[in-house]
Parts: structure tokens; sequence; C-alpha cells
């Protein structure tokens, strides 16, 4: 049965076509966007950043941010940008998911008005380089176990962020070995004695001149078995003063006097509701993984349709090795199974898309009336804060 190109890939291309083709145009553009192979794990990490920036000034970028800060709010599209730009390179893509899908996601979805005024255009464009530190050494899955501490000390109104010991070092954190500036640091927190459960804290790590902040230890995680364009490193804060704006107070709010406020009263639902701003980023890994299987099997399957090795018996011609039963086994499952995963994908980003992720992030959460009471969101208007600044006062 003959296959019709044009009308199979606008059914792969589906609801997002428009974007896939921009940046698939984007890619055939630039030569910056050509892989590089074999490059100093310094050179990959400059010329990954280089990409980066190129990308924050294109529609890609302003995908995942909302309207209000400059963005265009769509998540359904900006996932599609995403893998397609998985085709460059893996490490751009970590790159520019830690700098917009987690740095970026988390202060639009944990963060509120003042944290949204403040930092989304910034980090859209790339001006504010980020970083999302909530693994540690000891916990990475068990996220609500991690032990870095946040302690609100109401006399001088700041939290105080520090790592206790080795085991509660931030790992793994992409963006932190070079670029980051400043990091949404998942800590423990603690208001008046009591343990309020995992937190999400903006944390400057570096100056302008990208120097370490005071009492920020920063180190290199190195060479890795993959992914060498992301400076991934750790991080340690020793007793690190940030004030109290610096918290993102979506689901879970402290008053100048240390109360603790939540529209969310149990501890465990408030936790899973703040991961919940995970979805998107794990959506996206999907989708690059099965960016990188499709391209794969593009190349695999073209080389295996033009080699040919040994000749049959009683012909001249030798045979193409597509033609080999077990060169057919290897590939084919492999490509019927990314066929199948590339629907469910697609199914997977319409649902986060039409469940309304990427709508505008500032709607008014509600609050308790009491501490660990819920009522019902109220639409007073929130008032904007002061004029936008980069870097927050560390106090
Ligand atoms: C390239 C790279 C970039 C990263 N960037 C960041 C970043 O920017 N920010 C950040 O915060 N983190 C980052 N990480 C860390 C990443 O989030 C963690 O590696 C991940 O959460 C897993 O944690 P872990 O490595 O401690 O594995 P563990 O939690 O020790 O898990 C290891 C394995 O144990 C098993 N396991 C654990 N728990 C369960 C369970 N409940 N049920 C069944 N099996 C289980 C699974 O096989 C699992 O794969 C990065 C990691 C890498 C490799």
């Amino acid at each position: 049965m003959a296959v019709e190109i044009g009308e199979l890939r606008s059914l792969l291309d589906g609801r997002w076509a428009g974007i896939r083709d921009e940046v698939r145009a984007q890619i055939e553009a630039s030569p910056l966007l050509r892989p590089a192979h074999g490059l100093p794990v310094e050179e990959h990490r400059a010329r990954v950043m280089e990409q980066a920036r190129m990308v924050s000034q294109t529609r890609s970028a302003r995908l995942f941010f909302p309207r209000e800060y400059g963005g265009e709010g769509d998540m359904g599209a900006a996932l599609t940008a995403f893998q397609t730009i998985a085709l460059v390179d893996l490490s751009l893509l970590v790159k520019i998911g830690v700098q917009y899908g987690l740095f970026g996601g988390v202060i639009r979805r944990l963060g509120t008005k003042r944290h949204h005024e403040r930092y989304l255009r910034a980090a859209m464009t790339m001006e504010l380089p980020g970083c999302f530190a909530m693994t540690e050494t000891g916990h990475g899955s068990d996220v609500q176990s991690i032990r870095t501490i946040a302690t609100y000390e109401p006399e001088h109104q700041e939290f105080v962020i520090h790592t206790p010991d080795d085991d509660a070092r931030k790992d793994y954190i992409g963006n932190v070995a070079r670029d980051g500036r400043l990091a949404a640091v998942f800590a423990q927190l603690i208001t008046g004695g009591a343990r309020r459960g995992v937190h999400v804290l903006l944390v400057p790590v570096r100056d302008e001149r990208g120097q370490p902040c005071p009492n920020v230890r920063i180190e290199d995680c190195g060479h890795k078995g993959g992914l060498n364009g992301v400076d991934n490193g750790r991080l340690w804060f020793d007793q690190v003063h940030v004030p109290r704006e610096a918290l993102l107070d979506r689901f879970g709010s402290v008053a100048p006097d240390g109360t603790y406020c939540s529209p969310i009263a149990n501890e465990t639902r408030r936790f899973f509701t703040m991961l919940g701003t995970l979805v998107s980023g794990r959506v996206s890994v999907a989708g690059a993984a099965l960016s990188a299987a499709k391209l794969a099997l593009a190349i695999a399957i073209h080389y295996g349709s033009t080699r040919r090795q040994f000749r049959a018996p009683g012909r001249d011609e030798e045979v193409i090795l597509l033609d080999y039963l077990q060169h057919q086994r290897r590939l084919l499952p492999a490509l019927a199974t990314t066929y199948a995963l590339h629907f469910a994908q697609e199914a997977l980003v319409v649902s986060l898309h039409d469940a309304g992720d990427g709508d505008s992030p500032d709607e008014p959460v509600s609050r308790p009336s009491r501490p660990g009471t819920v009522r019902k969101p109220s639409r007073r208007a929130v008032k904007p804060a002061a004029a936008p600044a980069i870097f927050p006062s560390t106090g």
C-alpha cells in the first residue's frame, strides 16, 4: 500500500504543526544549531549557552511564558517546540528545559504576582539564568525528605537557608556550575519553631560578575556520561539570608511576624500540589526521548535501506540490509513502538494544554481566614510590586 507522505506528515505533526515547521526552519537556517560532536566540556557548554540565548530570542521561549510578561502562554505549542529542539542536541534541550520549564515554571506556578513581575520576563530572555535546586545527594526521588532548611527570623523578616551536611547539598543541578545566577531552592520551611514542609525560595547564587554569592559554595559536577553541554553542579548554603519575599508563596505564605498560612491545610496534599508543577517537565522529557528515538531510527533505517552486503545465491546484486529478517526484527518493532508513543505523547500534550497549564498565573489564590482553614477564592486585585530588579537583596 502506497503511503501519502504529505498526509502522513500532517497526521504526525498534529495540532501544533506550525511551531514544528518554525523550529525545523530555524534549525535548517542556523549553523549554530547544527550538532557538534566531540567538543571539550567547556567548549560544549559555551556553545549550548550560545544556542540557548539564540532560542531565547525566538517564539519557542515565549510560548512557555504568560502573555502579561511578554510571552504567549501556549503550553501545547511550548512542549511541541521543545520536543523539536531536541533534534539539535539533548544538552540544549536540558539547558532550556531548566531555564524555562523548571526555573521559569516554578516561579510561574508557585510564585505570586510580585515574583512574576520581578523575574518572569528576565527568565524568558535569559537575562537572568536560573537553576532549579531540588535534588540533594541524599534524596532525589524522595523530595519530601530533603534536608536543606529555611528558617524564618521575624526580627529581621528574613529566611536563613542552610545545608546541614554533605548529604543535604544540592546535587546535579543544571546551570549551577557555570551560568546560573538565581536558584529556586527546595527546602524544609520552619516558622515559629514548627516545620511546615517543603517550600521553594529564590536564592541568589552568583553576583553580576559571575562570582559565588557570600556563604554559597559551588562545585562543578564535571564531565558526565552524556549531556556535557549542561553545567551541572553542587550547592551548599552556609546560613544564607534572603528576604521574606524570596518565598514562592502561592501555596504557603509567612506573615512578617512568622505566622504561617496556606490555602491547603493538609501538609502532604500541599506538597503534592506543589510537586504537580513538575508534570509538564515530565511530559517534555518523554517528548525529548521520543525525538531522540525518531532521529536514531531515521538514521538507522535510512542507512539499512541503502547499505548492501553479500550476494544472494544466483543474483549479481548485493542484498540491502533491510531485506535481512534479522535487521527488520531489530528496527521495525522499534519503529512501530515509536509511532505508537508519538500519538500517546500528542494525546498527553493535548490534555495538559487543555487542562489550562500555561494560562495566566496571576489569578488570586484563596487565602484561609485562619491558618490551616480553606476559603473560596477571592477576586480581590493584587497590589503591583515595586519596579523589577534582577538580584534581590540577600540581607
Ligand atoms: C543530567 C542530569 C540533570 C539533572 N538536573 C537537575 C536539576 O536541574 N535540578 C534538580 O533538582 N535535579 C536534577 N537532577 C537530579 C535528578 O532530578 C535526580 O537524579 C532524580 O530525581 C533521581 O534522584 P536520584 O538520582 O537521587 O535517584 P534515587 O532517588 O536514588 O533513585 C535511583 C533509582 O532507585 C529506584 N527508586 C527510587 N525510588 C523508587 C520508588 N519509590 N519506587 C521504585 N523504584 C525507586 C529507581 O530505580 C530509581 O531510578 C539531574 C540529574 C541528571 C542526571
